[in-house]
């Protein structure tokens, strides 16, 4: 069972957490080409005005076309707007410069909280996979990434203060669950920037599986200075430095959420 209704439409994840530099963006980056390298097709949507995610995949400011907000503004540009990005089988809808404005713009729009589910719904079919890397706040971008997906994964920095905040995202998944889109799980907790030198690590790791139990994937990112050079040479760490304990631990996140979200089930197989 892929648990994601027909063939035809792709597993949607939105990695999400209203805290800025918790690891969402190099998890999208990251997590999108390790899956796209396992053989999946994959679009990767920025939906963060900062734009992270498509200057790490070589799309900088300068060269952003019209992206996701041209796609929220009017659903049929979406499949205009999609990109190669230079990883084989990993697709880009970048941040378009406009995006700043659409927090404010999204709240007179019709349907503004599925201006992206319907999007998505005209391009899908050729993915097997969408990850959307969420703005830093729980907002009407946010808002609409959690419309749009069947799961949700959160990123969680090991770091002090790191499940604050977490059960306001929790609750928030919740009512999105019991309104708007039924199909929503919390499908996994990632624990990033790990280190094993560190004792607050470990302890953060203790406190995320008592309060979340099995939510918490069992594979550690652990910090590793190859995975933000890599996203400052526009590229996935695996790209960058295939040997590094980055991306060695990306490419087993990409196999532990291939397993649990069953992604060879929604696989296409298309060319
Ligand atoms: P968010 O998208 O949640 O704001 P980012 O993914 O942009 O967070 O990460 C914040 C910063 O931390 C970035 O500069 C990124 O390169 C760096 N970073 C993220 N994960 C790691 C890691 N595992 N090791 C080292 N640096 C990391
Ligand atoms: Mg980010």
């Amino acid at each position: 069972d892929t648990g994601s209704g027909t063939t035809s439409s792709p597993r949607i994840i939105a990695l999400a957490n209203q805290k800025g530099g918790v690891g969402k963006t190099t998890t999208a980056i990251n997590l999108a080409a390790a899956l796209a390298a396992s053989g999946l097709k994959v679009l990767l949507v920025d939906l963060d005005p900062q734009g992270n995610a498509s200057t790490g995949l070589g799309v900088g400011y300068d060269a952003r076309r019209s992206g996701t907000y041209a796609m929220l503004e009017d659903g049929d540009r979406a499949a205009s707007v999609v990109q190669d990005s230079s990883v084989p089988n990993l697709s880009l809808i970048a941040a378009d410069t406009e995006l700043a404005g659409a927090e404010l713009e999204l709240v007179m729009a019709e349907r503004r909280e599925y201006r992206l589910r319907e999007a998505l719904e005209q391009i899908g079919a050729v993915y097997d996979v969408v990850l959307i890397d969420c703005p830093p706040s729980l907002g009407l971008l946010t808002l609409n990434a959690l419309v749009a997906a069947q799961s949700v994964i959160v990123p969680l920095q090991c770091e002090f203060f790191a499940l604050e905040g977490i059960s306001q995202l929790v609750r928030t998944v919740n009512s999105v669950r019991q309104s708007l889109n039924p199909a929503l799980k919390l499908d996994g907790i990632v624990l990033t920037m790990y280190d094993r030198r560190n004792n607050l690590s470990e302890l953060v790791a203790d406190d995320a599986r008592s309060f979340f139990g099995d939510k918490v994937l069992e594979t550690l990112i652990p910090r590793n200075i190859r995975i933000s050079e890599a996203q400052s040479h526009g590229q996935p760490v695996m790209n960058y430095d295939q040997r590094s304990s980055g991306s060695q631990a990306y490419q087993a996140l990409a196999v532990e959420v291939s397993d649990r979200l069953a992604l060879r089930g929604a696989r296409k197989g298309k060319a």
